[in-house]
């Protein structure tokens, strides 16, 4: 029997072809026509000003970090409930955490925790963070809305982790329409290989402020100004992506509106099968355009605290490669003593969730396979 990965790259002739373009202009490093098409075409696609390629996603949050100028000891409001990645961006700048626990309907931040939060240190004359950052997590929009409303309400950054949700799009409501990570005052999004498109490993700053654009950019190439000698004016990094990845992007680029619809089609298909059991599908809210990135379930609370791990064992058995979801932040052993809001649901959504296969190559069959299995588990436990 084949086995089923969890979430595999789609690379076909389009990318083949752009890449050896690449290779065959002798333009193999971060100079060259690719890079610049790349971000051009990135921009418009999700609706940004400005969008500037770096080396990874964790990156270009950085980049967002350092010109939201975040220095040592400032304070950074994060999701507690992601990949460990939208808090290292932090990290590198010695910001401290506040942990905010996710809502049980998006399971992005839950935004009244943090407006209560903030509320409370700004009476007991506490430390307010310098920046919100919100994730857009495994393709489904935060909250945008409140978040924007929190932020004016106390003069803080917004910078949007959309690392997991490139594609995802408001449908309704004040931001109908438009895509996640061109909300906030900056924005991330990643091309690991996991991720919805990929260029290998890449990411992409964007933004809508002239400004904060030129200086990302500049940052990410060692901040070195134009002139005839070595002149840096201030410490840079080696962040930016390289050509032959920025014609990978391209190419991918071309093909994700069919990426996204097939991710939907997959979601929806888990979604039908699923309804009625004792399995908890994703969120699906409306004015909402989720990508369902990784396609996670919760398993039924009932089933008692190893039972996430069980229907894993029970998957991997017979070929089908799935994943648990992340422990929050709050339970990582460098951020144990990081501030925190809440937690708990957080800790549920680990405890329960799993990422089934969703890979926009996955057939029907093994999709089915999949189902099956996951059914017959569910009937185990109930005899
Ligand atoms: C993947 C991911 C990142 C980091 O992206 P890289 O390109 O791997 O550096 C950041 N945040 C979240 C939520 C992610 O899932």
């Amino acid at each position: 029997m084949t086995r089923v990965p969890l979430a595999i790259p789609n690379i076909g002739a389009r990318e083949a072809e752009l890449v050896n373009e690449a290779i065959s202009s002798g333009f193999v490093s971060s100079v060259g026509r690719f890079v610049s098409e790349f971000e051009d075409r990135f921009a418009q696609y999700v609706g940004a000003k400005y969008a500037v390629a770096c080396a990874s996603g964790t990156a270009a949050l950085h980049i967002a970090m350092r010109l939201a100028g975040v220095q040592p000891g400032d304070l950074v409001a994060v999701s507690d409930f992601t990949f460990m990645a939208s808090s290292n961006a932090a990290s590198y700048q010695f910001a401290e955490l506040l942990l905010v626990d996710a809502e049980e309907n998006s399971w992005c931040m839950d935004v009244d925790l943090l407006r209560s939060e903030l509320e409370r240190r700004q009476a007991a004359g506490e430390k307010l963070p310098k920046v919100i950052e919100i994730v857009h997590i495994l393709g489904q929009p935060a909250d945008a809305v409140a978040v924007m409303e929190v932020a004016r309400d106390y003069g803080i950054t917004v910078i949007e982790d959309a690392a997991e949700a490139l594609g995802a799009t408001w449908t309704s409501g004040p931001l109908a329409g438009k895509h996640v990570g061109t909300v906030g005052h900056m924005g991330a999004f990643s091309f690991n290989g996991n991720k919805i498109m990929t260029t290998g490993g890449g990411g992409m700053f964007t933004t809508n402020d002239e400004e904060l654009a030129r200086r990302a950019k500049h940052l990410s190439t060692q901040a070195r100004l134009p002139d005839r000698g070595y002149l840096h004016d201030e410490i840079g990094f080696n962040y930016r992506l390289t050509n032959i990845a920025a014609a990978l992007g391209v190419a991918q680029l071309e093909r994700l509106d069919d990426f996204v619809s097939t991710k939907r089609e997959i979601a929806k298909r888990y979604n039908d099968a699923f309804a009625g059991t004792a399995i908890q599908t994703p969120p699906d809210l409306p004015g909402q355009h989720s990508t369902y990135w990784l396609y996670s379930i919760q398993v039924p609370a009932d089933r008692g605290p190893g039972a996430r791990d069980q229907l894993q064992d029970f998957l991997a058995e017979v070929g089908i490669e799935s994943r648990s979801l992340w422990r929050p932040l709050h339970m990582q052993p460098p951020l144990t003593n990081e501030a925190l809001v809440g937690g708990s649901v957080g800790e549920s959504l680990f405890a329960r969730g799993l990422s089934l296969p969703c890979s926009t190559d996955l057939t029907a069959v093994d999709q089915k396979r999949v189902i099956d299995r996951v059914h017959e588990w569910l009937q185990l436990g109930s005899e």
